[in-house]
């Protein structure tokens, strides 16, 4: 089995470390013997979606984000929606996810996004949504919690879009409405970064099991792995959410 991801602005597109999300989900197949390859995808380059099973694209400054986002629409819209129609996984965290949506609205500017789903972000007056955060999560029919840290200006609010969770502890999608991140298809937007993945190995398995389904036509069964540290890990990032 393969599972091919393409790795969308890695160099734009990487704030607190994104990065190490890709390692987490190239470790987590090699050691099931599984191939794991990654292609990097920048600005100007396009992409086929019929070679690749997840996308990921991290978060952004927003200054990162207005650099990518024109690129975005001109090299990339429809190979995007091509995918996402197709049931390729996708990733989007932060400022990728902000771009997954209609349009990022901050200083008196509109940056369009690829209007993927239906949502929209505004740059408000208030703080930053920084801190902790844990949200109730349903993605195989089972209830289950992804814990993380945010750090976002602008306030997301969906549309017809479902979203990815219910806020627990933090603030989520805009601190109001206890919504967290987009789920359609099999898309999923969130503001949980930095090591997401690490803090929350079933969630890293669960894209590599819905790639794996898309590469070879059959949702595989994967083998358990040791998981003490990475349950270490999800404890702490749920305590660190409990103290806010
Ligand atoms: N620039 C965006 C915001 O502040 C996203 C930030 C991020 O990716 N950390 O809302």
């Amino acid at each position: 089995m393969k599972l091919r991801l393409l790795s969308l602005y890695p160099d734009q597109m990487n704030i607190y470390a994104d990065r190490g999300n890709i390692l987490f989900l190239q470790h987590r197949c090699e050691w099931r013997g599984i191939e794991f390859e990654v292609t990097r995808c920048g600005p100007g380059q396009r992409f086929d979606p019929a070679n690749y099973d997840l996308l990921y694209m991290g978060g952004g400054q927003d200054r990162d984000q207005k650099a990518v986002a024109r690129d975005l629409i001109e090299t990339k819209q429809a190979s995007m929606r091509a995918a996402k129609d197709g049931g390729v996984a996708v990733l989007a965290v932060c400022g990728g996810y902000q771009l997954l949506g209609e349009s990022y609205e901050l200083e008196g500017e509109t940056i369009a996004g690829l209007g993927l789903v239906d949502l929209k972000t505004i740059r408000e007056p208030g703080p930053r949504l920084i801190g902790p955060v844990s949200i109730s999560v349903n993605l195989d029919g089972e209830e289950k919690v992804l814990a993380g840290f945010e750090n976002h200006g602008g306030r997301t609010r969906l549309g017809q879009a479902s979203p990815l969770g219910k806020v627990i502890h933090g603030h989520g999608n805009n601190g109001e409405d206890g919504f967290e991140g987009v789920r359609e298809d099999n898309l999923i937007g969130t503001y949980l970064h930095g090591p997401l993945l690490p803090k929350n190995a079933w969630l890293a398995d669960h894209l590599i099991a819905t790639g794996l389904e898309h590469h070879h036509g059959e949702r595989p069964e994967l083998e358990p792995l040791e998981d003490s540290l990475e349950t270490a890990a999800h404890e702490a990032a749920l305590k660190a959410a409990r103290k806010g």
